[in-house]
């Protein structure tokens, strides 16, 4: 029992271990739910969760914890009661007022998002009403060829601000009241300052300077795209539709399905990552009864323990069907991805599990960092011409990137915007007095943000984006666009320091050394500051965006050239190590096990690619 321990380091210890049971006891049962695995039970995965939930909300721990703090301690064990203080706080909430608003808060939550769920949501077209979901009703809106059936998606999406603004209204302010009665400005000054590590103040200060420089570049783009495809191109329901190409599909035989898996692991250990010994279970194709959302959680963080190096296990799923164009494209792209969270929190080396688990006080923007940075290497001309070979073995074309460069590079901005109009409309909603937290008020503040930051009415009206409703993903979406101004400005530090990203050991080592020892031990923008020796700015992106086309084009041209001189590291079946145990899994079947096939890795791969072959 914790509760009764007297030795600060007995208690550490025993902690720790109790920490690593309930998180592995509780994400056991969720992949084998999610995953609908033979003997999965529900009544195991409530449980668990009640027992993880019930650890990390023990406020009589937490107390325990506070009154070892105030004792000599040593260095080392100051240092993990704080931790511990650091994550017992992200759960507990001390004052008994403020946990009665909490209740009240998560209720309304709860009721909102029931009433969300079941909203009928969908688009009259031709006098007929079509049932679509939010991805359905953006789909038509990008692919439909009539503006009318387009529009008519687009008033779906705006049919559910006016669904959801009376509750949410409700939850904004006493989302605030809650936080005020903590201490904190706003609810969003809590939010920040419980994620990141510091204040709204801060965060917007990064966040006005992006704003500035990159509204030239916005208008820029839209009289662009005006010109080339006529002013109601910039219409909300034309603008994607006027975008979308046809590169998709013709990427497509570059991007086999079946060679994805080898692709990554050759790639990743050209760069030097490798996974300290740590287990991965990849369950990538969709089937029924397979939960419906991608994911990768990680049921056993990594950690020095007192015995030894315990090594990170790994669950990654995704929704693949491997016939559909484009599926190998997203496959890839999603392995770069999910494969760099991986590698992060396997390379975590603390003295406790709680520095590489992926739930607070692990912010959005240390995560995402590491995962969209190796994630952009798919858009490389030295990464394409290296990886993207056809089932036949023809490298991609430099036509074709060249086409996909033209087709996307100038309209990247609008990206960048509609990413960061989230975070203003949600500071202004939390800044508003309460007595203005009105339905109309916070209809027509999201209007005038997509006005203001994005240039007219957005595709994607804010008050239909889900984040901004639930609590765990409110005040949060700015973690994106941190995490995308770091991926920029270290891409940049690495190619002034190194010349090359693509196929270079050097950048793997520093990553481990600087990103991902730490775990969430130090702040995000500390780490930053530690590799780039700058501290974090828009400016990278910045200035990736006003590179000329032309310019850029010819640059990525001599890179492919080089490219395809050297070739990739590791060729097309070779044998590389990444220190990693990769199961290739379909829900209870193993496919192929990299521990148990006599050629390892690339052993278990083409064993998957059969699999993969037989399918159709
Ligand atoms: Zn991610």
């Amino acid at each position: 029992m914790l509760a009764t321990i007297t030795s600060p380091s007995e208690f550490i210890e025993k902690f720790n271990r109790k920490y690593e049971l309930v998180h592995k006891a509780y994400e056991d049962n969720f992949w084998a739910t999610k995953m609908n695995l033979q003997g999965n039970s529900i009544s195991e995965l409530s449980r668990t969760k009640g027992e993880l939930d019930e650890f990390l909300g023990d406020a009589k721990l937490l107390e325990k914890v506070q009154e070892f703090l105030k004792q000599d301690l040593s260095p080392k064990e100051r240092r993990s009661l704080k931790t511990f203080e650091r994550v017992f706080k992200c759960y507990i909430i001390q004052d008994p007022k403020a946990v009665e608003m909490k209740k009240q808060i998560d209720k309304m939550e709860a009721e909102l998002e029931h009433a969300r769920n079941n909203l009928k949501l969908g688009y009259t077209y031709k006098g007929e009403f079509h049932l679509a979901s939010s991805v359905l009703l953006r789909t038509v809106m990008s692919t439909s060829d009539e503006e009318e059936e387009r529009k008519a998606a687009y008033a779906g999406m705006r049919s559910i601000g006016p669904f959801v603004v009376e509750k949410f209204c409700e939850i904004i302010k006493l989302r605030n009241r809650f936080a005020k009665s903590c201490g904190y400005e706003c609810f969003y000054d809590m939010k920040v300052l419980n994620a990141e590590g510091f204040n709204k103040k801060a965060l917007f200060k990064i966040l006005d300077d992006l704003e500035l420089k990159s509204r030239p570049i916005l208008e820029k783009a839209r009289n662009l795209l005006a010109e080339r495809k006529g002013k109601q191109a910039l219409e909300p329901y034309n603008m994607n539709y006027s975008m979308a190409g046809d590169i998709t599909k013709q990427l497509d035989p570059y991007f086999p399905f079946e060679n994805a898996v080898d692709a990554w692991a050759r790639s990743f250990a050209a760069l030097g990552i490798t996974y300290a010994n740590a287990t991965m279970n990849l369950d990538l194709c969709d089937r029924q009864g397979k939960y419906s959302n991608g994911f990768c959680h990680w049921p056993q963080p990594a950690w020095q323990s007192p015995e030894g190096w315990v090594p990170s296990q790994t669950n990654f799923t995704s929704l693949a069907t491997p016939s559909a164009v484009g599926s190998g494209y997203t496959a890839l792209v999603t392995l770069m991805h999910e494969g760099g969270h991986a590698a992060h929190f396997a390379n975590v080396v603390q003295d406790s599990p709680l520095y590489s688990q992926e739930r607070a006080p692990t912010s959005v923007a240390y995560a995402e960092n590491q995962s969209m940075f190796l994630d952009s290497l798919v858009g490389d001309a030295a990464w394409m011409a290296r990886y993207a070979y056809s089932r036949d073995g023809k490298v991609i074309p430099w036509e074709l990137i060249e086409k996909k460069k033209r087709d996307q590079n100038e309209y990247e901005v609008f990206q960048l915007r509609s990413m960061l109009a989230v975070p203003f409309f949600e500071r202004k909603l939390y800044e508003l007095p309460e007595d203005q937290v009105t339905p109309e008020n916070v209809m027509r503040i999201a209007d005038e943000v997509e006005m203001q930051i994005q240039g007219g009415l957005s595709p994607r009206p804010l008050l239909s984006v889900p984040h901004i409703l639930s609590d765990e993903s409110s005040a949060y979406y700015h973690g994106y666009v941190l995490a995308e101004m770091s991926v920029h400005q270290t891409r940049e530090h690495f190619l002034k320091t190194y010349g090359e990203i693509v196929d270079n050991p050097k950048v793997g080592k520093d990553l481990t050394e600087y990103y991902w020892k730490s775990g969430n031990s130090e702040n995000f923008l500390d780490l930053v500051q530690g590799l780039t020796k700058k501290p974090l700015s828009g400016d990278a992106w910045i200035q990736v965006l006003q590179e000329d086309v032309e310019g850029h084009i010819k640059l990525e041209k001599i890179e492919y050239e080089k490219a395809i001189k050297a070739g990739p590291k590791f060729k097309a079946g070779e044998t590389v190590d990444l220190k990693m145990r990769v199961r290739l899994v379909h829900g209870d079947l193993v496919i192929s096990d990299s521990a148990t096939d006599p050629k390892g890795l690339s052993g278990a791969c083409s064993v998957y690619k059969n699999w993969v072959a037989q399918l159709k």
